[in-house]
């Protein structure tokens, strides 16, 4: 059920009987040349219609956009900084706490979301909220680690061609990610991520210096399929289904 679609008495009801409600969230930024800039709000939007189908619980509307510093150079990224986030998101949870909100769920699509929704959620806590945070894309690491990606890569094409093929820019899928060194003895390896002499520490800098297409990973997009996509989908949202009957068991 979505909140969107129903009326405020309905609205009522379902707070005098029911107190768990979730929260997709996600990111509007590059995902390699390939990819749609919603991808990290359309995937959790995507489980969300399938959780909808076997679950009541109350969904709230898709939050689409999140922090992505790292990303804002690209165009079609857009940034909101974590305090505005924080602030913004708060306020989401606020007003579904003064409903009778006490378990609340946030199914999120995107890693920059995460220290956010922590801070929300530990201080809710103070208020008797149970704050569940589904990263969906590390979960699917546990229902199959052959699913296991990065930014970009094929965990996440795979999830946009099991939504919806056509938005995948496949004459984009190009050769081997190509990370840009710092110098020939500081090696770039992942998002800060660089090593010398055999040990890892960070460098920050805006994922634009590190690659220029804009997807990180050591899963190549070529390696996606629909049917991994549509099955991983599929996984998480029944996964989701289950906990959300189990979370009902837990008593605040
Ligand atoms: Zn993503």
């Amino acid at each position: 059920m979505r909140l969107a679609d129903i009326t405020w008495p309905k609205a009522e009801q379902y707070f005098k009987e029911k107190d768990t409600v979730m929260i997709p969230i996600g990111s509007i930024e590059c995902h390699g040349r390939h990819m749609p800039v919603g991808t990290d709000m359309l995937i959790p939007d995507k489980i969300a219609e399938l959780v909808e189908e076997k679950s009541d619980i109350l969904i709230v509307p898709t939050i689409p956009f999140g922090a992505c510093q790292s990303l804002a150079p690209f165009p079609g990224t857009i940034h909101i900084d974590s305090e505005v986030l924080y602030l913004y998101v708060r306020q989401i949870v606020d007003s579904l706490y003064r409903h009778g909100a006490r378990k609340i769920i946030f199914l999120n699509g995107h890693g920059g979301n995460v220290s956010t929704l922590e801070r929300i959620g530990l201080e809710y806590e103070e208020k008797g909220v149970m704050t569940v945070l589904l990263n969906w894309w590390l979960m699917a690491w546990d229902m199959n680690p052959e699913w296991k990606g990065g930014h970009g890569g094929g965990e996440e094409t795979a999830a946009i061609m099991g939504i919806d093929p056509s938005l995948v820019d496949y004459s984009e899928i190009g050769g081997p990610l190509k990370m840009k060194d710092v110098n020939e003895n500081i090696v770039a390896t992942g998002w800060r991520s660089v090593k010398f002499k055999g040990v890892q520490v960070d460098i920050l800098r805006s994922t634009r210096s590190i690659t220029d297409n804009g997807w990180i990973g050591t899963d190549h997009p070529n390696t996606a399929t629909e049917e991994w996509g549509k099955e991983m989908i599929k996984t998480t949202a029944d996964y989701i289904v289950d906990f959300i009957e189990e979370l009902k068991k837990v008593e605040l």
